[in-house]
């Protein structure tokens, strides 16, 4: 089978699904246009991708329910536990007696009295 053969078969795919472009379809029109044993095989999938849209969907065998969640397994304990020991270390750490530089920036608004103070700690 050739490129372009492969390529139209796929796009013939893609155009069942209405999902290509018009100078996509074109190039598919041109190519089935040419090439019998590609317009066959469209054809045949056509065919059953009607037959398929067009049958019944089965009924489940029995009602379809989402899952009851349990309580919180220990993998899932064990990972609040991780987490909270993290958080807890980065408390204390930013609990340091050690002074951070301050930047300060002041701005002035046209209202008297309004005044605009921005810190921050780098
Ligand atoms: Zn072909």
């Amino acid at each position: 089978m050739s490129e372009d053969c492969e390529r139209a078969r796929s796009r013939a795919s893609l155009a069942l699904d209405c999902e290509l472009s018009q100078l996509e379809r074109a190039h598919l029109r041109a190519h089935l246009d040419d090439c019998a044993s590609c317009a066959v095989f469209v054809a045949g999938l056509r065919e059953v991708t009607h037959e398929l849209r067009a049958a019944p969907l089965p009924a489940p065998s029995r009602p379809l329910l989402p899952r009851r969640r349990r309580g919180r397994g220990p993998a899932a304990i064990a990972l609040l536990l991780v987490v909270a020991a993290a958080g807890a270390g980065g408390l204390a750490g930013s609990l340091t007696t050690e002074q951070a530089p301050v930047h300060a920036i002041t701005t002035q608004s046209g209202l008297p009295g309004a005044r605009l103070v921005l810190r921050a700690a780098i």
